[in-house]
C-alpha cells in the first residue's frame, strides 16, 4: 500500500478505536446506574473521561498529530481504562473488555514495536490492578470477591498477550498481502518485467537523483522488428514466448542499477543511470547483438531489434521529453531498414 493510503487507513483506524471507547463509556454511563447505586463523584469522573475522549478525538479527526495517532490512542488507554480499572475494583471494570483490543490496533496503526510495547504495558497494569484489587478504593462499593477478581485478572491478561501474538501474526500476513499487491501493480504479468506504472516510478527517481549529482542518464528504447510477422505465422502464444525470452535475454545483460520496463507491446525500455549517450550506443550495440544471435521459442525463432537512444539534457528535460526524443530516434532506425542502434539529435 502507498505511504498516504497506508497513512489514511491508520487515521481512519485510530478514529474507529476512539469512536469505540467513547460508544463504550456513553453505555456505561447510561446503563451502569441502572444496576447499581453509584456514588456522584463516580459520575463525574466518568463524564470528565467522556469529555476528555471526545477532546482526543477532535484533535485526531482534525489530524493535528499525524504521528503521534498510536501515542495517542494509548494515552486514551491510560487516561480513560486505567481510572476506571482502579475505580471500579481492579480487573472488574465493565471497560475492561476492550483492553485486549488494544494491541492489535496498535500493530495496525503503529507497527510490531508499538503493539509489543501496549501489551506489555497492559498486562503490567492488569497485573498490578489484580494484585491490589482489595486495596484499590472501588467507589462502586459493588461486592467482587477476591477470587473472582483474580480470574478475571488472569484471563483478561491472557486475552491480552493472546491480541498481541494475534497483531504480530495479522500484521506479518497484512505486510505480506500488501506487499505483494504493490508487487503485481508494479510488474508487467506476462514479462516479469517493470510496467509503465513501475517504469514511471523508477525514471522519476533517476532524473532526480542525476540533477542532483548531475550525474549523465541516458535512455534505450528497444522495439522488436516485424513482430506481427511472428503472431501472425506462428500464433499469438508462441509471440509471447518470444516476448518473454527478449525480455530476460534483455534483462540479464544490464547492470542491476539500470531499469528495464515493458514499454509496450514489444516495446521495452532500459534506463541507464551515469551513462552517457556514448556508451549507450555501446550497450544498446552489444543487447542488439546478443538477440540477433539468439533463437526463440521452441521454433527457434531468429528476431532482431532496433533501438533508439537519448540523454538527459541538464536543462529543463522530464522523462516524456526522453520517451519523445527516444521513440524519433528509433523511428529513425526503423526508416533504416531495423536491427540497429540510432541515437536522438
Ligand atoms: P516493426 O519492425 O515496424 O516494429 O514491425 P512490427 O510488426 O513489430 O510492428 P507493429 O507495431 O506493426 O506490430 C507490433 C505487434 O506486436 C502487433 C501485436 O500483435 C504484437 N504484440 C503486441 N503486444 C503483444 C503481446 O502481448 N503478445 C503478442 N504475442 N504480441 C503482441
Ligand atoms: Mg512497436
Ligand atoms: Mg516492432
Amino acid at each position: 500500500m502507498p505511504n498516504n493510503t497506508q497513512a489514511k487507513f491508520n487515521h481512519n483506524l485510530t478514529l474507529r478505536v476512539i469512536e469505540l471507547a467513547i460508544i463504550t463509556m456513553a453505555i456505561t454511563l447510561v446503563l451502569r446506574p441502572l444496576f447499581v447505586t453509584l456514588p456522584t463523584l463516580f459520575t463525574v469522573l466518568n463524564l470528565a473521561n467522556l469529555v476528555l475522549a471526545l477532546v482526543f478525538y477532535t484533535l485526531v479527526r482534525l489530524d493535528l498529530f499525524p504521528k503521534w495517532e498510536c501515542i495517542l490512542s494509548l494515552v486514551i488507554a491510560i487516561i480513560l481504562i486505567m481510572p476506571m480499572l482502579a475505580l471500579s475494583g481492579g480487573v472488574n471494570s465493565q471497560v475492561a473488555c476492550i483492553l485486549p483490543l488494544y494491541p492489535v490496533f496498535a500493530a495496525l496503526i503503529g507497527g510490531y514495536k508499538e503493539s509489543l510495547l501496549v501489551t506489555i504495558f497492559l498486562t503490567v497494569c492488569v497485573v498490578l490492578a489484580t494484585i491490589f484489587s482489595t486495596d484499590i478504593v472501588d467507589l462502586s462499593e459493588a461486592d467482587y470477591s477476591r477470587e473472582k477478581s483474580v480470574v478475571r485478572g488472569f484471563w483478561l491478561t491472557m486475552s491480552i498477550i493472546f491480541s498481541g501474538v494475534f497483531g504480530r501474526f495479522f500484521l506479518k500476513k497484512y505486510t505480506e498481502f500488501t506487499e505483494q499487491l504493490r508487487d503485481e501493480n508494479i510488474h508487467d504479468p506476462l514479462t516479469g518485467l517493470l510496467n509503465r506504472r513501475g517504469l514511471n516510478r523508477n525514471f522519476s527517481r533517476e532524473l532526480d537523483s542525476a540533477s542532483l549529482s548531475t550525474s549523465p542518464l541516458s535512455v534505450l528504447l528497444i522495439d522488436i522488428d516485424y513482430f506481427k510477422k511472428v503472431n501472425d505465422m506462428y500464433g499469438h502464444d508462441t509471440g509471447d514466448i518470444c516476448l518473454v525470452q527478449v525480455g530476460k535475454l534483455l534483462a540479464d545483460n544490464i547492470r542491476k542499477s539500470d531499469t528495464i520496463a515493458r514499454f509496450g507491446g514489444e516495446e521495452f525500455i532500459i534506463l541507464l543511470p551515469g551513462t552517457t549517450q556514448l556508451d549507450a550506443v555501446k550497450v544498446a550495440e552489444y543487447l542488439k547483438g546478443i538477440v540477433a544471435q539468439g533463437k526463440f521459442s521452441d521454433f527457434n525463432l531468429p528476431l532482431t531489434i532496433t533501438i533508439g537512444i537519448t540523454e538527459r539534457h541538464p536543462q529543463n528535460d522530464n522523462a516524456l521529453k526522453m520517451i519523445k526524443r527516444a521513440d524519433k530516434a528509433l523511428y529513425k532506425g526503423k526508416d533504416k531498414g531495423r536491427n540497429c542502434v540510432e541515437v536522438s539529435e
